[in-house]
């Protein structure tokens, strides 16, 4: 007997569940990309017990006529792609016709669906992937798809499931997904019986992210206008200096209307935000790109999460960009006053948005205007440049050791000196080093260390790029240096406890990249050591120092991430006074 038979559908049909039906995150997630290729305006959806013994999803959209939701468990039963041409520019969100017949194989499956113009609608119930029942039913316009007790017929699947927690969390990340790439839908979501939002459909992304998400979370985040990248677009809300997370699960990319997993887009958004956040947390992001559709190939993975971009590296390019302009024209949001949303949105004792008359949310207010970004060629000058913040800022006066408050032209706003200082520092070296020109203080008796043998051999590795920022060594000795130079920063630090600093905390940064990469390591490692402690200002010296930050590349954040100036909006303080207009 032969060894080679063809599968029937059933195991077939169980085969393709294990890639497009992974977990119940997958199953939301292509439930609702069903609901919103077939027009749907509205689309509830509800899980129980972390999706594993309910997940429904209802909408309104076209629904099905008795034939087709007949077929539509079948494998490969799509009304979305006809020829394999219409491949490379399929807009919908499904089309390889998998997904139900998947899910039904793994489930106990019903199917309630009517077009708006028929009389009745059609029940379909599949048990494990064995059609029960076609029959006629009383329904709603639209389609209601319900999963029972997911992998109730695969035990090694079902185990394979996390937790109920953590399945949840997956599930309602997805849901954001949803809810921020079809702003226009209305959606609603309900776990274990009680409703986590119910949202009206939104004009804009801006307003959907402020009905999810709230009002803090919103001004955490500075919108980004259309950038223009090579071959796509990208627009949507980026972070402010400062504004970050310790997990990643805030960034969001949507990739022609489809939310995607984009490892481009994460990296971009790392590197841009090296210096403007602490280390260890991500920026937040929803960034919506718009591109040719011939450019992206959208079927290289079942549930199409991920993608292949023709040009990838114009894409980290553009984001990148896209992430270091925000970061030059923004100041730091005042911290939230209460912790940021979370996993799980808003609390149910918070009523759900759409009671509210909502507010077309003014989402661009925290942009200074008037600073002249990287406008003289020397981003320290020590002395004030023409036209400058002077006039845009009043001094109001010092609180506590190291901040000073300012009125500027949209409300209060405070600097921290320490931030500032360092920010300046970092930036005056940087550019030293990168142009070869770092100030050295050379000593006049050169002085001789011993070292622990790794140290020693570290610093031999390390030697040309600490040479850029100052140290001048020499080896003498099995494992001895001796120190001819250091960086003239004045600290006054004895030269080898600075050098000893300096490479240990470049050896915490970890792998060190290359290039402008390693000088920034290096600056800010640098910086670190020498700076010594903060110098009590006058409110002159204040001024000074804030045109000096206003005239650095990327102000708004010390080299460490910590924000160098805060801003309290007049309008969010008046939102805190109660003084809505
Ligand atoms: P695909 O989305 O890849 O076409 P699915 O298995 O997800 O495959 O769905 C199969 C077909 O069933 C779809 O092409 C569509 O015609 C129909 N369908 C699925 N969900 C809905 C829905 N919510 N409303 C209307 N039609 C639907
Ligand atoms: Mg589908």
């Amino acid at each position: 007997m032969g060894r080679i038979c063809v599968l029937s559908d059933e195991l077939a049909s169980q085969v393709a569940a294990g890639e497009v039906v992974e977990r119940p995150a997958s199953i939301v997630k292509e439930l609702c990309e069903n609901s919103l290729d077939a027009g749907a305006r509205r689309i509830s959806v509800e899980f129980a017990q972390g999706g594993s013994r309910l997940i429904s999803v209802q909408d309104d959209g076209c629904g099905m006529d008795a034939a087709d939701a007949a077929l539509c468990i079948e494998r490969h039963a799509t009304s979305k792609l006809r020829n394999a041409h219409g491949l490379s520019t399929v807009r919908t969100m499904g089309f390889r016709g998998e997904a139900l017949p998947s899910m039904a194989s793994v489930s106990r499956f019903r199917l309630v669906t009517r077009p708006p113009e028929a009389e009745a609608g059609t029940e379909v119930i599949v048990t494990g992937g064995r059609l029960e029942s076609v029959r006629d039913a009383g329904a709603p316009p639209g389609t209601l798809v319900e999963i029972r007790d997911l992998f109730f017929n695969i035990p090694a699947r079902r185990k394979f499931l996390r937790g109920e927690e953590t399945e949840a969390a997956r599930i309602l990340h997805t849901i954001h997904g949803t809810a921020l790439s079809a702003f226009s839908t209305g959606m609603e979501c309900r776990r274990d019986g009680r409703v986590l939002f119910q949202l009206p459909p939104a004009q804009s992304l801006g307003v959907r992210l402020n009905d999810l998400f709230g009002r803090e979370f919103l001004d955490r985040l500075q919108p980004l206008p259309a950038f223009e990248g090579e071959g796509f677009e990208v627009s949507g809300f980026l972070a402010r200096p400062g504004a970050g997370r310790r997990d990643r699960h805030q960034q969001w990319v949507i990739l022609n209307g489809r939310p995607i997993m984009c490892p481009e887009a994460s990296q971009a958004l790392r590197e841009a935000y090296a210096g403007a956040l602490p280390a260890g947390q991500h920026p937040m992001a929803v960034l919506q790109i718009e591109m040719d559709p011939t450019l992206v190939d959208c079927n290289v993975h079942p549930a199409k999460r991920v993608v292949r971009f023709a040009r990838p590296e114009a894409v980290r390019r553009g984001i990148y960009d896209a992430a270091q302009g925000i970061l030059r024209s923004v100041v730091s949001a005042a911290a939230p006053s209460q912790p940021m949303p979370p996993e799980e949105p808003r609390p149910q004792s918070q009523p759900p948005p759409k009671i509210f008359p909502r507010t077309t949310p003014p989402p661009a207010e925290p942009i200074l205007p008037g600073i002249p970004k990287g406008a003289s060629s020397d981003p320290l000058p020590d002395h004030p440049s023409e036209g400058t913040a002077d006039s845009s800022f009043h001094i109001l006066g010092r609180l506590g050791a190291h901040l000073f408050l300012f009125e500027g032209p949209e409300g209060l706003v405070i600097l921290d000196t320490r931030g500032a200082r360092e920010r300046i520092a970092f930036e005056r070296l940087l550019r030293g080093i990168e142009s070869g020109q770092a100030p050295i203080q050379r000593l006049l008796l050169p002085e001789v260390v011993e070292l622990p043998v790794r140290e020693y051999a570290w610093i031999l590795d390390h030697r040309e790029a600490l040479a850029e920022a100052g140290f001048l060594i020499e080896p003498f000795g099995a494992s001895t240096l001796k120190i001819e130079g250091v960086p003239a920063l004045g600290s006054g630090l004895p030269p080898a406890s600075l050098l000893h600093t300096v490479a240990a905390s470049m050896r915490d940064a970890g792998r060190l990249p290359r290039g402008h990469g390693l000088r920034e390591v290096l600056a800010r490692s640098v910086c670190g050591a020498a700076l010594g402690p903060p110098p009590a200002l006058t409110p002159d010296e204040a001024e000074r120092l804030l045109r000096n930050l206003l005239a650095c590349e990327l102000p708004y954040a010390a080299p460490g991430g910590q924000p160098t100036l805060i801003q309290f909006s007049f309008a969010e303080l008046d939102r805190k006074f109660g003084r809505f207009n």
